[in-house]
């Protein structure tokens, strides 16, 4: 009876996705990834046989022709609902037409990565670190992609990354520890292209590890296949950074995917973005949280919007973001609280944004408040022990 009941409550929350809009398709089917892919919804008339269309959804569906391409995976395409425009799904999947309206704030690379690109492809913003864009494809595509201005192939910048250029600069640049796949979707590469890529990163003596930066067992968890997971397994270590933004994409074939990757030893982190009407909200925030732990994944980062040009309809306001931390540190499991960032306009890089603890700091003390607001003090390591050595030295530790 217990075992019973533990498994309920696991099960609590999670639905499938299948088969939803696609009733007449065979579970074999639906579990292929490339079926997934050759399904992709892509036009105007694919989301109209399925869904009413708002007018701005419309306008919005015509822009994304010379923008950021349409394009939803039958599995994610499921989540939405049917009959509200409002749905947070669709918010992030369906073009809208105030991505036309671009506002002297809005930029088409909000992070600076294009002037932190030492060969085309490798940018190198922090002095440890590399973010590697090694393609310009997505399963689906978000309409709030900080690197819309390259992703999917629709917009008038190209994404020209040049693999061998980029591993030759990371081979003389030793202080590289850290490498950071990202794009486009670094898993719609197909195993043999990702095991390569992989091996030839692994090769390089100084780089200790490797992350992934991707959405697809969010979009296309049939993409997570024991196969991969064997290859991923091989270059550890590596770390997996995945986007999930609202409770709902986590279905039961998203919980499995993830789960496979957590038991080949994946360490799973999560980032999302706040976004209007979609996760702006402490008990929508609250609920996602919870349910990634319950997937082994711990909330990582949430990221302010950037000022992508045309995402001003999707953007919540920081102090929005502010308050939602609030909620969260102290009133749940510290590992479910994600770092608030806002990636500083024109490549600044991630600053940290937290509510306002500490009331007062000097020498002597630190006087601050809890969750619950009630004001304590601490007093400051006293002067007399500041100014004596530490017994071990820094470098004791450091090798
Ligand atoms: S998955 Fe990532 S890179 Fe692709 S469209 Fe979404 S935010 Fe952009």
């Amino acid at each position: 009876m217990e075992a019973e009941s533990t498994v309920d409550h696991i099960e609590a929350g999670f639905r499938p996705s299948f088969p939803g809009f696609w009733k007449d398709v065979s579970p074999a089917e639906w579990s292929d990834w490339k079926w997934q892919l050759r399904n992709r919804i892509t036009t105007l008339e694919g989301l109209e046989k399925h869904l009413v269309l708002t007018p701005e959804e419309r306008a919005g569906v015509i822009l994304s022709g010379t923008k950021l391409a349409l394009a939803v995976t039958p599995h994610y395409f499921n989540l939405i609902e049917r009959d509200n425009p409002g749905c947070p799904i669709r918010r992030q999947i369906i073009p809208y037409v105030g991505e036309g309206s671009v506002s002297a704030a809005e930029m088409a690379d909000p992070c600076g990565e294009d002037s932190h690109m030492p060969v085309p492809g490798l940018v190198h913003r922090y002095p440890d670190r590399v973010l590697f864009l090694v393609t310009d494809r997505c399963a689906a595509y978000c309409r709030y992609c900080t690197r819309s201005r390259v992703v999917s192939g629709a917009g008038e910048q190209e994404l020209e990354t040049d693999f061998d250029q980029a591993i030759a600069y990371l081979e003389q640049h030793t202080e590289v520890r850290d490498v950071l796949l990202s794009g486009g979707d670094p898993l719609l590469f197909s195993d043999e292209k990702l095991d390569a890529l992989l091996g030839r990163l692994r090769a390089i003596p100084h780089i200790e590890f490797v992350r992934i930066g991707t959405r697809v067992p969010i979009f296309l968890p049939q993409r997570i296949t024991p196969e991969l997971c064997a290859i991923l397994k091989k270059h550890h270590p590596l770390f997996m950074s995945v986007h999930v933004n609202h409770p709902r994409e986590l279905t039961t074939e998203v919980r499995d995917a993830l789960a496979r990757l957590a038991d080949h030893g994946v360490p799973l982190g999560n980032q999302s973005v706040l976004l209007r009407g979609v996760n702006d909200s402490l008990s929508v925030m609250k609920s996602l949280v919870q349910k990634l732990l319950r997937c082994r994944v711990r909330p990582y980062y949430l990221y302010q919007c950037d000022l992508i040009q045309g995402s001003a309809h999707l953007r919540a306001p920081v102090a929005k973001g502010i308050e939602i931390i609030e909620g969260l540190r102290g009133h749940t499991t510290g590992y479910a609280v994600p770092q608030y960032v806002i990636d500083a306009p024109g490549g600044g890089g991630k600053v940290p944004v937290n509510p306002g603890y500490v009331f007062f700091h000097d020498r002597e003390k630190v006087v601050f408040r809890n969750f619950e607001g009630k004001v304590f003090e601490y007093p400051e390591v006293e002067e007399s022990v500041r100014s004596t050595p530490a017994p071990l030295h820094e470098e004791a530790f450091t090798s």
